[in-house]
């Protein structure tokens, strides 16, 4: 399957330097991007209009970092799917783990944004992992298995899962290949049983947690990681693009 690399910027970047870090890109990927893999970045809020004209008739595609289940209304601070769809997104992460804990979100919460992506005709990249406790006491697959069913929403169309170790977000430490395997070999037979089996073997299923140039290669080349969904190394161009790279 065709990889997809996924640039969470988080909150980072003002004006001049997130279009600059999109500007770079821009002109690496050119019109055509790379044969192994497609490009995504998805910037803060505010960055979102400027970043898109940066990133005008270039193959990089941008995305939003979260989105609300309502499409309008009395939700001060808050952004729609279809807002996101407007100016230009293809896609929009959900459930990070950021989120799930400075926000307290649910499965469910996180179901109902990523069915309103979808029905706004956006990918939602659904995020799922497990903490350190939860995988010292041996539930990671299990936690991930409970968060896929309660967080993927119940309509046709594209998804993407990013399995995202809580411990290895943000934290240099990356998960062993070995351990990627299993959980993405789950992951998969999961989405075979919630999908169809084919629906669920095209459905790609990236890996995050401190992927960085040195290490992308090798968890690229894990079976079932179709991407990766990368924070702080897609903020340095250089990074980021040694990382899309090295899809082969
Ligand atoms: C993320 O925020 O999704 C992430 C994977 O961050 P980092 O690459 O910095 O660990």
């Amino acid at each position: 399957m065709r990889k997809l690399i996924a640039g969470n910027w988080k909150m980072n970047g003002r004006l001049a330097e997130g279009t600059a870090l999109a500007g770079d890109l821009a002109a690496r990927a050119g019109g055509d991007g790379l044969a192994s893999c497609d490009l995504l970045v998805c910037p803060p809020a505010q960055l979102l209009h400027p970043v898109k004209a940066t990133l005008q008739g270039s193959a990089v595609a941008l995305g939003g970092q979260d989105c609300h289940a309502k499409e309008a209304g009395a939700h001060t601070g808050d952004v729609s799917a279809a807002m996101l769809a407007d100016i230009g997104c293809s896609h929009v992460i959900v459930g990070h783990s950021e989120r799930r804990q400075d926000h307290a979100e649910s499965d469910e919460a996180v179901r109902a944004k990523a069915a309103a992506a979808a029905g706004a005709g956006l990918v939602p990249i659904v995020c799922v992992g497990e903490t350190d406790q939860q995988r010292s006491a041996g539930e990671a697959l299990a936690v991930i298995e409970r968060q896929v069913r309660g967080s993927l929403p119940d309509v046709t169309g594209t998804v993407v899962v990013a399995y995202e170790p809580v411990w290895a977000i943000g934290t240099g430490n990356t998960a062993q290949p070995s351990d990627v395997a299993e959980v993405h070999a789950h992951i998969r037979g999961l989405l075979g049983n919630l999908l169809g089996d084919a629906a669920g073997a095209g459905t790609r299923i990236l890996y995050g947690g401190s992927v960085k140039p040195g290490n992308a290669a090798e968890l690229m080349a894990v079976e079932n990681v179709d991407g990766a969904l990368v924070g702080g190394a897609s903020l340095v161009a250089d990074d980021f693009w040694a990382i899309a790279q090295a899809c082969g």
